[in-house]
């Protein structure tokens, strides 16, 4: 068996003991595997052991690996989980299922421009930089609940729910939380939190769906 399938099952197998020590629901949890660096000989046994759901950070590379995997495998769901800019917004529309980090206006009117023009209907998370770090992309706390408002109501984009990213430096749990309190005020179920390091801990904090990478596919040469 391929050493990816491998990782899959035992990350899959801490993922569950999570859930159940969180005294959680089976199947509360979705698992994103995020194959962003590897190609796609690497991505190929796990489609074939059945998981269909990957995230990838960067339009171009996904639009190189996933064009031709999605054309051949039914039911891949495919979330865009990096930055997105609004001249790529077309593409990402055409490519993804899940966009996981709408953090600006100008971000969200594009997306909700090229779903009328292309006639498709996609999910979408609000990024938010719970750390506050000027570096970082996502909404800060304080503009959240405006911002989904506008998503939502204004431009009728499919918000299921809010993503972070933790600073690396700092303990996750504490961002875990307030995201999770920021859906709450946002009427929004769903929570993305949660990386290789950190999803059992996010798991306990409700996350919904974590995003996992390294302990999947091994360690990346490149961190892009
Ligand atoms: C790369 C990446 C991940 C996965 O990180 P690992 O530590 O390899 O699990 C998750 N979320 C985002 C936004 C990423 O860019």
């Amino acid at each position: 068996m391929s050493s990816v399938v491998e990782n899959y099952q035992s990350v899959n197998r801490s993922l569950q003991t999570a859930i159940i020590d969180a005294a959680r629901m089976p199947g509360s949890v979705e698992l994103v595997a995020v194959s962003k660096t590897h190609d796609a000989e690497r991505i190929a046994p796990l489609i074939d052991a059945g998981h269909r759901i990957f995230g990838e950070n960067r339009v171009q590379e996904a639009a190189s690996k996933w064009t031709a995997l999605k054309a051949e495998t039914d039911n891949i769901v495919l979330h865009l989980i990096g930055p997105l800019q609004s001249n790529k917004a077309d593409q990402a529309v055409s490519l993804f299922d899940v966009i996981e980090t709408v953090d600006r206006e100008k971000i969200a009117r594009a997306l909700a421009k090229e779903q009328i023009k292309q006639d498709r209907k996609l999910r979408y998370y609000i990024q938010v930089n719970t750390g506050l770090e000027p570096q970082k992309a996502g909404v800060l706390p304080s503009e959240t609940v405006s911002f989904v408002d506008l998503c939502k109501n204004q431009l009728q984009l499919d918000i299921e729910g809010l993503m972070c990213i933790p600073p690396i430096d700092e303990n996750a749990g504490p961002h875990f939380a307030l995201l999770r309190q920021l859906a709450e005020v946002c009427c929004l179920e769903r929570l993305s939190m949660g990386m290789s390091s950190d999803y059992e801990t996010a798991i306990g904090f409700g996350a919904t769906s974590v995003r996992v990478g390294s302990a999947i596919f091994g360690k990346r040469d490149t961190d892009n």
